[in-house]
């Protein structure tokens, strides 16, 4: 267990402040055994083996603690030992055995450093800050479980995130930031805004779609296929199910055993697996017909639903879940091909992020480590041709990538479609994957034109990527608020009294003839009250209905983004919400 983060400044305070924690956790609770405590992207944290579970008022006292501490302006100082000397000294102040455990991690021949602080000392490689004094502006934020080296089978111990910064202002901008990002979180909006629910009896990881949510996750479905049927792709339908075997061509088994579910045992002892990708169903479909090389390539298109073992502690909302369904497809071409293919994705990717309003995304092309050579397949020549069409097809777009080494999959590279999150933080959502192997281990060929069979290339895409991930993410991203066009309900209507409840009826129908989702509240509550409910839902509009708008056969219109629009026909209406839809 290498723990690897960059040197930085920041890294280091951050370092150090997590060893500022683990000194006043031992302070008030001196039984307290340490695990790691590393900095990471925004703060650091600390695993902590506890007698007692920690409650979230425990933070303030160690805060305090931890403020006292650092005002004693205690010399941070780095000291080596041999490895005797440091498990003498482990063991001496009582930190087994999980510092002990990371002392047998340590290659032999690599230096063991302590850094003490006052009486506090941690088995630790550096790098840190010279002084407390330096550590100010910190928080501690939550607490967590976590187990012991990432696994399951080991001990759950009590994580403890902070954050900390070189400025107060950072300190708050940070801490604003998240806690926008609360207000954004799926999680919350889902349950809110009524779009799915994750069920124990069910199971975690296992998200059900409410019919607001499922209605979003239609629209975007049926967008993006009749987008790639625009641009040219065939989609199929295939069983979620297929023999064992077919995995152990593909190589998924047992190479991806640890992600797939068990094999599905049949009354002849036939083996079924639970499928983890959809590529097996497509490349057999290729094969179920002759080819020719004018048949390709060929676009074979399915929103294909995958099953994937996630540890329970790595389970996340939409984000991270045990069955999702791609937005996926599989590409069969000719070598001459693969640039105008990878530029055609790359113009789909495009089209499909300016429609959700996505403008911020960046293009990363992920190549293999030359140096790694167990992680990817061994054939130096299809890496190097395949890396080179990547690398030309976006350099004749002229669009800007960075290029990543050791990110590509075993049987290729790929162009990762990078987003930034609501926290800042970096995501794929999209990819367009070469791949030179599977048409080899599946025998897949075509006839050339000089007669003679020839191995196809295959692309795997997925502009979406996994509906689940895309919505988790759009949630966020709109903060819930969906563009007209994917909005569940785009239209609430509010008959005033009683009286005009049939008036709205007849607009509902109108508005759903012409093809929208509008939804009728004749509750009897008071209209203000009706208005901020729908407004929490963030309905795109509402149409409130009372006397004048009876007799005058119109609407009164208040618009989620422009606030009173006034009183309009219905057709008027309907135009407003066409020209909006496309845009
Ligand atoms: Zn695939």
């Amino acid at each position: 267990m290498k723990l690897d983060y960059p040197d930085s400044p920041l890294y280091r305070l951050r370092h150090s402040c997590a060893h500022l924690m683990a000194q006043a956790v031992l302070e008030l609770h001196p039984e307290a055994k340490l695990g790691i405590g590393p900095p990471i992207e925004d703060g650091f944290y600390y695993d902590f083996d506890l007698p007692a579970p920690l409650r979230e008022e425990d933070l303030t006292a160690i805060e305090a603690k931890m403020r006292e501490i650092a005002a004693r302006g205690l010399d941070i100082t780095r000291f080596e030992t041999t490895r005797e000397e440091a498990k003498a000294l482990i063991e001496r102040v009582g930190q087994v055995p999980y510092k002990l455990e990371l002392l047998d991690v340590i290659p032999e021949g690599d230096p063991i450093s302590f850094y003490q602080q006052g009486d506090f000392a941690d088995l630790c490689r550096g790098p840190h800050i010279e002084n407390t004094r330096e550590l100010q502006h910190f928080k501690l934020l939550n607490l967590a479980g976590a187990y012991w080296r990432g696994d399951e089978r080991n001990k759950m111990l009590t994580r403890l995130y902070g954050t900390a910064w070189h400025s107060a202002e950072e300190l708050e901008a940070y801490l604003h930031r998240l806690e926008e990002a609360k207000k954004r979180d799926h999680r919350r909006l889902g349950k809110e805004l009524g779009l799915f629910v994750i069920m124990p009896e069910v199971g975690s990881g296992l998200p059900m779609w409410l019919p607001k949510g499922a209605t979003a996750r239609r629209l975007l479905e049926e967008y993006i296929v009749a987008e790639e049927i625009k641009a040219g792709y065939q989609h199929v339908h295939t069983p979620d199910i297929a023999r064992l075997n077919l995995y152990r061509t593909s190589g998924h088994y047992p190479y991806y055993k640890e992600s797939m579910y068990p094999p599905l045992v049949f009354e002849d002892g036939e083996e079924f697996m639970l499928r983890p990708m959809n590529c097996p169903h497509h490349f057999m479909i290729y094969k179920s017909d002759a080819r020719s090389y004018r048949d390709l390539p060929l676009r074979l298109a399915e929103l294909g639903t995958v099953y994937r073992y996630e540890k329970s502690g790595e389970l996340s909302g939409l984000i991270r879940v045990r069955c999702f369904t791609i937005n996926d497809a599989h590409v069969f071409l000719r070598p001459d091909q693969i640039k105008a293919e990878i530029q055609h994705n790359v113009e789909l990717v495009q089209t499909v992020y300016k429609r959700l309003n996505l403008e911020e995304f960046w293009l990363r092309l992920s190549l293999r480590d030359p140096a790694n050579k167990e992680k990817y397949f061994d054939d130096d020549e299809m890496w190097n041709s395949a890396e080179a069409s990547l690398q030309a097809a976006l350099d004749e777009m002229g669009l800007p990538y960075e290029r990543a080494e050791g990110e590509a999959a075993f049987y290729g590279p790929k162009i990762d479609v990078q987003v930034a999150d609501c926290l800042g933080r970096e995501q794929t959502v999209s990819t367009v994957q070469l791949d030179f192997l599977m048409a080899q281990r599946f025998d897949l060929e075509y006839t050339g034109e000089d007669g003679k069979p020839h191995r196809p290339v295959i692309i795997h895409r997925a502009p979406i990527g996994s509906f689940e991930r895309m919505m988790g993410f759009l949630i966020e991203h709109y903060a819930g608020v969906f563009p007209l066009w994917l909005a569940p309900v785009q239209a609430a209507l509010l008959p005033i009294a009683d009286r005009h409840a049939p008036y709205a009826q007849g607009i509902y129908e109108q508005l759903r003839e012409a093809g929208f989702r509008p939804e009728i509240d004749a509750r009897q509550e008071r209209l203000n009250y009706k208005i901020r409910q729908h407004e929490t839902q963030k309905v795109p509009y509402m149409l409130i209905m009372g006397d004048k708008d009876v007799e005058g056969g119109t609407v009164s219109v208040r618009s989620r983004e422009q606030g009173d629009l006034g009183a309009m026909s219905v057709e008027a209406f309907i135009d407003h919400l066409k020209q909006e839809s496309t845009q």
